[in-house]
């Protein structure tokens, strides 16, 4: 998969993709990451890409030609055309839904925006999809991209050791639940015990444990995330009048 960010600041990226999983799906050729300076497609000779915001007010606003003609000329330079993403705190919400979406894309273009962002006629001219990671606002779209970089990959096959890693992984495809509880080495620290199902060697219980466990889970910490009516853990169907959990359980201290 082949993404191309364009950015003010390339050099932000340097460390981040030099790291770690990233690195290593570069290195092995499931991942290409291509950064491109906005400054370059400038016309002005100091390299200028911004100015001041038409009707007054504060900030300054990046200009519509070199945005577009940076937007034209890196999408040429592959044969697939790929996604146009804009990185905006008004785009919708980025969940793991939308990076399963996105990670079926051979390429991605993510165009980071500074300042008080885009000239309209930026959307208007490319129709970007829009996606923003969170209701609060960053000085730029470059960490925004590479959360989204970041959580793309992982879905990329050949990226993780295990595949399966990223189907239990919280709010992924399937249940969407919450991931269950971890435990590794050693058995007992301070007292606290590794719960025995985990060590008894009976595959069946240990996912029905672990089904349990991520329903719990969502029920006592993100219920926003069940459906109205889901299978639940222990295989009944539950109905939002009658919670699988009794309220005092879900007020109980959480174990972990
Ligand atoms: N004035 C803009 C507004 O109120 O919508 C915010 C501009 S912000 C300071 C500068 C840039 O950071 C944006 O153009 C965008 O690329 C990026 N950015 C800020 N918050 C973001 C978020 N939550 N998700 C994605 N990108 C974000």
């Amino acid at each position: 998969m082949r993404f191309d960010v364009l950015t003010l600041f390339p050099r932000i990226f340097d460390g981040y993709l030099g790291e770690s999983l990233l690195h290593k799906a570069i290195e092995a050729g499931l991942v290409q990451v291509h950064t491109h300076d906005i400054r370059d497609w400038s016309r002005d000779k100091h390299r200028k890409v911004d100015d001041r915001p038409f009707g007054g007010g504060p900030g300054m606003v990046l200009q519509v030609e070199p945005i577009v003609d940076c937007v034209e000329a890196v999408s040429r330079q592959a044969e697939t055309a790929g996604r146009l993403v804009m990185l905006t705190p008004q785009g919708r919400r980025l969940t793991q839904s939308v990076v399963e979406e996105l990670a079926e894309e051979p390429r991605l273009i993510l165009l980071c925006g500074r300042y008080e962002g885009f000239d309209q006629r930026v959307i208007d001219l490319l129709q970007p999809d829009e996606l923003s990671i969170g209701d609060y606002i960053l000085n730029g779209g470059e960490t925004a991209a590479m959360v989204m970089i970041d959580a793309v990959v992982r879905l990329i096959p050949g990226v993780l050791g295990d595949e399966q890693s990223s189907v239990d992984d919280s709010f992924s495809h399937g249940d969407r639940l919450l991931e269950f509880p971890h435990y590794t080495r050693p058995r007992v620290f301070r007292g606290l015990e590794t719960p025995p199902v985990l060590l008894s060697g009976d595959h069946q219980a240990i996912a029905r444990w672990r089904r349990e466990q991520s329903y719990l889970r969502t029920e006592q910490r993100r219920a926003d995330l069940l459906p109205d009516s889901t299978e639940s853990a222990t295989g009944t169907t539950s109905d939002p009048q009658t919670p699988t959990l009794s309220k005092d359980s879900r007020d109980e201290p959480r174990a972990d």
